[in-house]
């Protein structure tokens, strides 16, 4: 494997030895406009699905440019099969969400409509941007998945054998506790600032699967508990241990 690059770029094509990858104008801005890169210099590239690769400017124009890939610089590592679905807050902490989620290893994240939720529009594409800004920062190879916003009953509807771990803000106090089989499909739901309504409870109270945990002894903001909740499952059931 070859030296691993500090510039890491996101790219849509395919990924392998010798390929060339053209840059749109975005990316040549990025790379020779605000990194200053060059003909001849390296950087990293990954598509999320080839693993992150070594490659050559081997073209640099205003508006547009080439790169060459050279080698593998480090092995395709995709988070467990992990979804996060959380109720869109303020548009900074919603992106937050995005962000920390994608560096803390999910497949997918969807933002859901509880009954409590009140937020803007959700800018999806936006979102999508942030994740893979945050995927190329934290070394990650995988970009997860922002899907369109779904209703609570169709998204629990639609579960299938996917385990729930339900933060639950009425256990607050009660001790964290996590068990379950590991490889297993997972999702974290995280409810709005104004928590879950009563018929919510009781229909997460009534799922197959449903796991309802406390994330600890004070309320946390749903930033917060996202990024908590994501701590305990990794550390649990996912890819720290
Ligand atoms: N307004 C609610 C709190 C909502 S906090 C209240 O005062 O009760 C936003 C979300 O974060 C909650 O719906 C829950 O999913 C999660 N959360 C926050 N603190 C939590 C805790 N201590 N235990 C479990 N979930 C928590």
């Amino acid at each position: 494997m070859m030296d691993r690059a500090k510039i890491r770029l996101f790219v849509n094509e395919a990924l392998g030895q010798g390929q060339t990858i053209p840059l749109d104008p975005a990316q040549s801005h990025y790379l020779f406009g605000v990194m200053r890169t060059a003909v001849g210099d390296r950087v990293a590239v990954f598509n999320g699905h080839d693993g992150e690769w070594s490659a050559e400017i081997a073209e640099a124009g205003k508006k547009r440019g080439l790169l060459r890939c050279l080698g593998l610089s480090a092995p395709q590592l995709d988070p467990p099969d992990l979804w996060l679905l959380f109720a869109p807050i303020k548009k900074t902490r919603t992106d937050f969400i995005v962000e920390k989620a994608t560096e803390m290893g999910v497949r997918r994240i969807v933002p859901v409509l509880t009954d409590f939720t009140n937020s803007e529009r959700v800018r999806i594409d936006r979102l999508q941007a942030h994740a893979v800004e945050a995927a190329e920062q934290c070394g990650g190879t995988f970009v997860p998945n922002v899907a369109q916003p779904v209703k609570l009953a169709k998204l629990l509807d639609d579960l299938q054998d996917r385990r729930l771990m339900f933060c639950d803000e009425a256990l607050v106090g009660t001790a964290p506790a996590l068990s379950g089989e590991r490889g297993a499909p997972w999702a974290i739901l995280i409810g709005p600032e104004g928590g879950f309504s009563d018929p919510e409870r009781a229909r997460l109270g009534d799922l197959d699967g449903a796991h309802s945990v406390s994330l600890g002894p004070r309320i946390l903001r749903a930033d917060t508990a996202a990024v908590a909740a994501l701590t305990l499952w990794q550390s649990t059931l996912g890819d720290w241990g």
